[in-house]
């Protein structure tokens, strides 16, 4: 009797080990597999593997996107097979909010605990025409931007498109309480799209699909450092993706001391890649530009400039430097960026200055996650 009474606390015990091991792997993300990973096409086969009709895909798809429920379970037009196959396989939500900082502008920065305890940050700003977020695309960036609170911290790993998704998912999901849709989405956050190209690019087309969130590919903008052959991949995709680069400096040289990429994928190699793109897509280009006073704002910066856009259907977009404590870079007045403003105009060149973001809650690429990161 007691062998048995033994045998069976153990069994319960090993039970609760089991349990707690698949639990745990759950959380990690590592059994489960994220839905927001898929698009379209995947879920449509999905259902054909699982001998289930492939318009059910399109069903599913409305109920992520369109009615954003957070639960299979809410599948309603699903058979109870098929929510139960989902609900073992796959999860929905997976962004934990470590943070939210909400600026006096109404920007709010939120600070995102992936399954692994990686942090992202993600942030919603307000213009006249609607919200637009800011997506982050990796843990950190590798490509080591001197003027960059995400380049000081190095890449710890791409993110799955479904993390990617799952800021947009998330940010709607708040819009949604005051029936607010999100308008635009700029891939502008943590880390250069084009070093984690596969995943960004199915992460636009989750987000593009007209079954899902349905936002127009021209309400998309993909900032790169510049990345040559990611450019050159993009363009071959002929979506109407708007596509911005930062430039920040059109003199090699210059260029090189503040962007470590431009020591291989220089400004003499960029501009015909830049000219094929826009031959083919007929889009117009954003140069993003950040004033560094005393560096690149001088008179030979613009003539540099003029130059480099020749041939190109482009614009400067000046962006106000956002101080993340370096020595090597003195804050700017927005005085001095309405002076070089002024300036390209009267050398010709269409130029934007770009509206200040939650300057008081570190809304510059990254800030909040590095202040973070120093902290813990
Ligand atoms: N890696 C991509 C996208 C993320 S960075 C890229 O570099 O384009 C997005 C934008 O934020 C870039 O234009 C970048 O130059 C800018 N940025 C980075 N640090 C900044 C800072 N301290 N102040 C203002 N803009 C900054
Ligand atoms: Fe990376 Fe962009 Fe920051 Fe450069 S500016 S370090 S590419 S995130």
């Amino acid at each position: 009797m007691k062998m048995i009474v033994i045998a069976f606390i153990w069994l319960k015990s090993l039970k609760i080990k089991l349990f707690k091991r698949r639990y745990d792997k759950i959380r990690q993300g590592d059994l489960m597999d994220l839905i927001y990973n898929l698009n379209i096409n995947e879920i449509e086969q999905l259902m054909i593997t699982n001998n289930e009709k492939k318009y059910k895909a399109k069903q599913i798809f409305e109920w992520l996107y369109q009615k954003r429920v957070n639960n299979f379970k809410e599948m309603t037009n699903l058979n109870k097979k098929m929510i139960e196959y989902l609900d073992n396989h796959y999860l929905i939500n997976i962004l934990i909010e470590e943070s939210k900082l909400i600026s006096q502008d109404g920007t709010i920065k939120y600070l995102f605990k992936l399954s692994d305890g990686n942090l992202i940050e993600t942030v919603l700003m307000k213009y006249d025409h609607g919200y637009s977020v800011c997506v982050s695309s990796q843990v950190g960036c590798n490509m080591g931007c001197l003027f960059c609170a995400s380049g000081k911290l190095k890449k710890v790993r791409d993110l799955s498109s479904a993390e990617i998704v799952a800021q947009v998912m998330y940010l709607q999901k708040e819009l949604d309480a005051t029936q607010q849709r999100v308008h635009n989405v700029v891939i502008m956050g943590i880390g250069e799209p084009f070093d984690n190209y596969d995943n960004v690019i199915n992460f636009i087309k989750i987000i593009n699909s007209p079954f899902g969130l349905a936002l127009g590919a021209r309400h998309i903008t993909l900032s790169t450092s510049g990345i040559i052959e990611g450019i050159k991949k993009f363009s071959e995709l002929d979506l109407q993706v708007n596509l911005a680069l930062s430039l920040h400096s059109a003199i090699d040289s210059k260029r090189s001391k503040i962007m470590p990429i431009n020591k291989k994928d220089h400004l003499e190699l960029l501009k015909p890649v830049l000219l094929a793109y826009q031959k083919k897509t007929k889009r117009r280009l954003t140069f993003e530009y950040i004033l560094l006073k005393g560096f690149n704002d001088q008179d030979v910066d613009i003539v540099a400039l003029k130059s480099f856009l020749k041939g190109l259907n482009a614009y400067i977009n000046i962006i106000p430097f956002n101080d993340i404590n370096d020595k090597n870079f003195i804050s700017i007045k927005r005085n001095d960026c309405y002076y070089f403003y002024q300036k390209l105009k009267d050398n010709g060149i269409n130029a934007t200055i770009r509206k200040d973001f939650g300057n008081d809650i570190a809304a510059a690429c990254g800030q909040l996650r590095a202040q973070r990161e120093v902290k813990l």
